[in-house]
């Protein structure tokens, strides 16, 4: 199987974490910007709806104010000229003082009840004597009572609302009107009245009147306009007072409050642009922006070192799992910090198999090793031990052992004891060698103890030990059984296991031949 590099994968424990966190993290900070910028917006739109609407009354009641006013005033004039009103420069200096003194009007008119202008103010307009025939002048003569016209365009070309209060003489004689003229496309007291607060940000204030012509509007262009009408405007219509947010003429989102101006029976509306509105939330939403960027800054980073910390223990097991026949894995495993409890069980488990796993590695290695009966090394194992010492350079002596009539136990005892004696056989090669020993079973009841760095007169004296403790030892139901022994050792300069071997294998036959039951040491002749 080929290796995949663990850091290669794309997606590991720790990017998701960081991605799940950051993503929550995420979400929940854009979730609390809206909702904060939802509230207070709504917040903010009702505000102005509101402000817009106490200023709208408030602009109606002083308008209200001012044509009451007004029309005292002419109804003052009108008193005074009664009693005179064939006396001209009487008639001159009240309209003078009238425009002058009351700054209410543009112009001032008087006119007798045939409609021929008596007086006016300014002076310059040469109309005296002249007859006259507007649509203001011929209503109001009509109406013969405290009068407000519909914008019209006046005989010098101005366009104007005219005010108006009846002359009557002390009989109750009808005998004209004084007139105060308000040019709406000039500065006048409406433009003072109704647009002292224009703002900047393109709030603005208009006036209405029931035939939905412009009265007021801050582009004079507009004034005597006709409009289709809005929301606002409908609403200033049906006479009513409120607050509504609506699109203007021109597509614009206004917020706009609305009255009515009972005495002319008038529309007002003042309104501010939405953006306008929103425009300080949209720099205090910024300003929230920036100071939650440290903290979010500091969240993310904290996220970053959490998920290190829970992945670690896992990538680390994970990368110790691929690696797992290395020879340093039980140690890599062990120091792996497993500090919260899956990780930990995990580790545990790992632990656990991999200690089964050598376990039962060595268990097969020893089987593959050993002879399954008596636990001596096999011929291959043999070999192996072989050519450690002549690879090593390590002189050795061989002692080959074979049991003296061995078949005459079986035949007497059955297979099964002359197993058993076998084995008793090899557990006494063990005691009487040293550990680094190596006891062999190289046929049926042949064996060879291999003994390192021993010299031939050493060899003979542990062989004559085996022999006599084999022959003591007490076999049930044999009793006891003999061995006879050949020993040969390495030379030093130069020597070949297998010729030792021989060489053990002579001396065992010479022991057989000269009687059983001793020890020979072989000598080349
Ligand atoms: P000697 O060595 O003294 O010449 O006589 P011996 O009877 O022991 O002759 P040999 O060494 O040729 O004997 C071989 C006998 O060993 C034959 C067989 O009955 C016995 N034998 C070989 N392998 C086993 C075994 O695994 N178990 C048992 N019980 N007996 C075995
Ligand atoms: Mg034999
Ligand atoms: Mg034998």
């Amino acid at each position: 199987m080929p290796h995949i590099p663990f850091r290669s994968r794309l997606f590991n424990l720790k990017t998701l974490i960081v991605l799940l966190a950051f993503f929550v993290a995420f979400i929940t900070l854009i979730n609390g910007f809206y909702a904060t910028y939802e509230v207070q917006k709504q917040q903010l739109i009702k505000q102005t709806l509101d402000t817009n609407h106490a200023y709208a009354q408030k602009l109606a009641a002083a308008t209200d104010n001012f044509i009451i006013a007004a029309h005292q005033q002419l109804a003052y004039s009108a008193s005074v000229i009664a009693a005179d009103i064939d006396n001209h420069s009487l008639l001159m200096t009240e309209a003078e003082r009238l425009r002058t003194q009351t700054n209410s009007f543009n112009s001032i008119m008087i006119t007798s009840k045939d409609s021929i202008v008596l007086a006016t103010a300014p002076s310059t307009q040469n109309l005296v004597g002249q007859k006259i025939s507007s649509t203001g002048a011929l209503e109001s003569l009509e109406a013969q009572s405290p009068f407000i016209s519909k914008p019209y365009l006046s005989t010098v070309g101005n366009f104007v609302i005219l005010i108006s209060a009846p002359i009557f003489n002390q009989a109750g004689d009808y005998l004209g009107y004084v007139g105060g003229n308000i040019y709406l496309k000039q500065r006048s007291i409406l433009n003072d009245l109704i647009g002292e607060h224009f703002h900047q940000d393109g709030s603005y204030n208009y006036v209405l009147d029931q035939n939905r012509q412009f009265i007021y509007h801050p582009d004079p262009n507009r004034v005597g306009a006709f409009t289709d009408g809005n929301i606002a405007t409908n609403s200033v219509l049906n006479g009513g007072t409120g607050a509504i947010q609506s699109v203007n003429s021109l597509g614009v989102e206004m917020l706009a409050g609305y009255a009515t101006i009972e005495t002319a029976g008038w529309g007002i509306v003042a309104q501010r642009p939405v953006s306008a509105t929103l425009l300080s939330l949209n720099e205090q939403m910024e300003q929230v922006v920036y100071r939650t960027l440290p903290l979010a800054f500091l969240t993310f980073v904290l996220i970053w070192l959490l998920a290190t910390l829970i992945s670690r223990p896992l990538r680390k097991l994970a990368h110790a799992a691929q690696k797992l026949d290395s020879p340093t894995a039980y140690h890599e495993l062990i120091n792996i910090p497993s500090w919260y409890f899956e990780s930990d069980q995990l580790k545990k488990a790992m632990i656990k198999g991999l200690s089964l796993l050598n376990i039962q590695i060595s268990q097969l290695q020893q089987d593959a090793a050993t002879d399954p009966l008596t636990g001596a090394f096999n011929r291959r194992s043999l070999q192996l031990v072989m050519s450690e010492l002549h690879e090593k350079k390590i002189p050795f002596s061989v002692l080959a052992v074979d049991i003296d009539h061995f078949k005459k136990v079986n035949d007497t005892f059955g297979h099964a004891v002359g197993d058993n004696a076998l084995i008793a056989l090899v557990q006494m090669m063990h005691k009487v060698s040293r550990e680094k020993d190596i006891v062999a079973r190289t046929g049926g009841e042949e064996f060879l103890l291999i003994l390192p760095n021993t010299p031939s007169n050493i060899a003979l004296i542990i062989a004559e030990r085996l022999r006599t403790n084999i022959a003591e030892m007490e076999i049930e139901p044999i009793g006891s059984i003999k061995v006879s022994i050949g020993v040969s050792t390495s030379s030093e300069s130069d020597f070949s296991s297998t010729e030792v071997i021989d060489q053990a294998d002579q001396a065992l036959y010479q022991a057989k031949a000269l009687g059983r039951n001793r020890s020979e040491v072989f000598s080349p002749n």
